[in-house]
């Protein structure tokens, strides 16, 4: 089965500084399949820096790879035509982290569910877009009484970042790429909207990509989980296994920082001792050796392919050498649970 969106080998340089001599690689030979098979909740997880924000931007077509392709439903989205493109922009929606951005103030909540109405022609009739408006609605919690009418202002940060995924499913989207989507909204009120992305996709059949940096959220609501570091895949596979059972170092570093609601564990406690500074990108050698205490010889010479380690589960460390190594473009079949 083709799916819906791809990433092929793909690589992102920016180029910065003076003359734009200095360049940073936010995403290295990278590959990702979404909405093949039975639709999941995947996460995206990594620091600030790791690279899982150009990962959804490159897949939302936001941005063009250096290198490598991004396919849509098996074609280079490069090589799209119109019609092509017009049918991605309304199957992959994007919802963002700061629900204040796509509101403008003066217009009322009706307004922005009905642009893509209008835009993709899909209701003839007032009474057909009324239907798709409260039926999105309801499929995120909320009441449609309570909320068409209202300006933005006269509601509360969860109510507005529901308003944004109504928006995003009246499109009938197959993907929704979600980055950050509660970092902006009160803890109390994270849960109502992430119970709103599991429905989609549980109910609704949406494959979905959570981008984050919140392991607490990716292991409550996600099937799966891939752990990024500064470009590259640390450790991918079942979301269950990674967050209780983490094995590459980065990711027992990020798990032993979660503020797990236990109050005999403290926040951090676990978490392996820096032994350095991030001092930049390594260009050989394993990504994560500045801050790993294992760090051996071979660590700091040659880059770790992945190895797997179970049958979900794929890690990019040489403590598992004696795993069989797992080639990049089959990294998809750890995430294939
Ligand atoms: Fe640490 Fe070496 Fe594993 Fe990298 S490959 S995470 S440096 S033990």
């Amino acid at each position: 089965m083709t799916p819906i969106l791809e990433l092929r080998n793909a690589t992102k340089i920016y180029a910065g500084g003076l003359l734009r001599r200095r360049s940073t690689v936010a995403l290295e030979g990278s590959y990702l399949s979404v909405g093949e098979g039975r639709p999941r909740i995947t996460a995206i997880a990594g620091e600030s820096g790791s690279g899982k924000t150009t990962m959804g931007m490159l897949l939302l077509g936001f941005i063009e790879p250096t290198s490598g392709e991004i396919l849509y439903r098996g074609k280079n989205l490069a090589q799209a035509s119109r019609e092509e493109l017009r049918r991605f922009r309304q199957e992959v929606q994007a919802i963002f982290q700061d629900p204040f951005e796509v509101y403008n103030p003066f217009y009322k909540v009706d307004h922005l569910l009905t642009v893509p109405i209008a835009k993709f022609g899909l209701a003839k009739t007032k009474e057909e877009r009324r239907e798709k408006i409260e039926s999105a609605l309801i499929n995120v919690g909320l009441r449609p009484e309570e909320t068409l009418g209202r300006y933005p202002h006269q509601l509360s940060g969860g109510q507005r970042q529901r308003i944004t995924v109504a928006r995003a499913l009246i499109l009938n989207p197959q993907v929704i790429i979600a980055d950050e989507p509660v970092s902006m909204v009160d803890a109390s009120l994270r849960a109502t909207i992430l119970e709103a992305l599991r429905h989609l996709n549980r109910e609704l059949g949406i494959s979905i990509l959570y981008i984050t940096h919140d392991l607490a959220t990716a292991y409550h609501i996600c099937d799966n989980i891939l752990v990024l570091y500064q470009g590259s895949v640390a450790e991918a596979g079942d979301v269950d296994g990674i967050i209780l059972e983490p094995q590459h170092p980065y990711t027992q570093l990020l798990v032993g920082s979660i503020p797990w609601p236990d109050p005999k564990r403290r926040w951090g406690e676990e978490a392996i001792v820096s032994q350095g500074d991030v001092a930049g990108q390594a260009t050989h050698g394993c990504k994560f050796a500045p801050r790993c205490r294992y760090a051996m010889d071979i660590c700091r010479e040659t880059r770790p392919p992945h190895y797997r380690t179970a049958e979900t589960r794929a890690v990019a460390c040489f403590l598992y050498r004696d795993s069989p190594v797992l080639p990049p473009e089959e990294i998809n079949s750890v995430l294939d649970t």
